[in-house]
C-alpha cells in the first residue's frame, strides 16, 4: 500500500528534480503520479526500476548539458521535461502497474520492464548521440545530418541505447521473478522500441524550417517567427513518437512471451 512516508518521499524526489531543472512544475506533478502508481502496483521493486530510468537519464542530461547547446536549437523542447514528456515515457509503464494490481499476471511485469528499457535506451541515446564526434546519419536517406536530428543514428548513440536497455533488463532480472528467457524478450524488444523510435522519427515526425535563418528544427517558433512544416505528420512530434514506441514495444514483447510460453 502507498503509505504517507512513501508518498512524501516521491513528492520530495519530484520536487528536487524540479529544483534541479530536470522537470517543469507540470512534469514534477506527472512524475509524482507515475511514481505513486508504480509503487502501488510493483512496490519498491518497481520503483527502483523507474528511479534508475529517471535518475540515470537526468544525470546524463545534467552532466552533458553544457556541451550540446547547439542541439537545444534543433529540439522542440529543452532537457527540462514537462508532463507530456513524462507521460510519453512513463505513462505506459504506470498503466502496466495498474493492470498488475488487478491481475497479478507476470505479463504486466514484462510489459513494464520492456517499456522502461526502451525509454531508457532512447533517452540515453538522445542525450549521448549528439556528443558524437562524427555527424549522425539519417536512416531515411543515409545522408549526414545535424547532430540531434530525430531519426538519425550514430555509433555512440546506438551503444548508449544498448547500454540503457541492458541496464534495465539486468536490473529487472535481478529484482523480479522473471526467467532468463523473459529477460531476453525484454532486452530484444527494448532495442526494437528504440528502432521504432528512430524510424518514426525519420519518416513520420514533423520537421520545420525557419524562414529567417533556414535552419531545420523541431521548434514551432524560431528567430521569433513561426516556422514552416516541411515534412512529417502534423501531430507527430517527439512526444508522440516516444509514446508510440513505449506502447508498441511492450505489446510485441508480451505477444512474443505468450507465443513461446
Ligand atoms: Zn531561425
Amino acid at each position: 500500500m502507498l503509505d504517507i512516508g512513501i508518498l512524501t518521499f516521491i513528492i520530495i524526489f519530484s520536487f528536487i528534480a524540479y529544483k534541479l531543472n530536470s522537470l517543469t512544475a507540470s512534469g514534477a506533478i506527472a512524475a509524482t503520479l507515475v511514481g505513486s502508481t508504480v509503487y502501488l502496483g510493483l512496490g519498491i521493486d518497481g520503483f527502483i526500476i523507474l528511479g534508475t530510468f529517471f535518475v540515470s537519464s537526468s544525470l546524463i542530461s545534467f552532466l552533458k548539458n553544457r556541451q550540446k547547446e547547439g542541439i537545444e536549437e534543433t529540439l522542440e523542447k529543452g532537457s527540462r521535461r514537462d508532463y507530456v514528456q513524462v507521460m510519453a515515457n512513463g505513462g505506459i509503464a504506470a498503466i502496466c502497474c495498474l493492470f498488475f494490481i488487478f491481475s497479478k499476471d507476470i505479463i504486466w511485469i514484462i510489459a513494464y520492464l520492456t517499456s522502461l528499457s526502451s525509454a531508457t535506451g532512447d533517452t540515453w541515446s538522445s542525450e549521448m548521440g549528439p556528443l558524437s564526434k562524427h555527424q549522425p546519419i539519417s536512416v531515411k536517406n543515409f545522408k549526414k545530418v545535424q547532430p540531434g536530428t530525430s531519426g538519425a543514428v550514430s555509433l555512440l548513440g546506438t551503444f548508449s541505447a544498448l547500454a540503457g536497455v541492458g541496464l534495465i533488463t539486468v536490473l529487472g532480472y535481478l529484482i523480479f521473478p522473471i526467467t532468463w528467457k523473459m529477460a531476453w524478450i525484454i532486452f530484444f524488444y527494448g532495442i526494437v522500441g528504440n528502432g521504432i523510435d528512430t524510424f518514426l522519427g525519420a519518416f513520420l515526425q514533423r520537421t520545420f524550417r525557419c524562414p529567417t535563418c533556414h535552419m531545420m528544427t523541431e521548434k514551432t517558433y524560431h528567430c521569433e517567427t513561426k516556422t514552416k512544416m516541411v515534412s512529417g505528420i502534423s501531430f507527430m512530434n517527439n512526444d508522440a513518437v516516444n509514446f508510440l514506441s513505449s506502447f508498441i514495444a511492450p505489446v510485441f514483447s508480451v505477444l512474443t512471451y505468450l507465443y513461446f510460453h
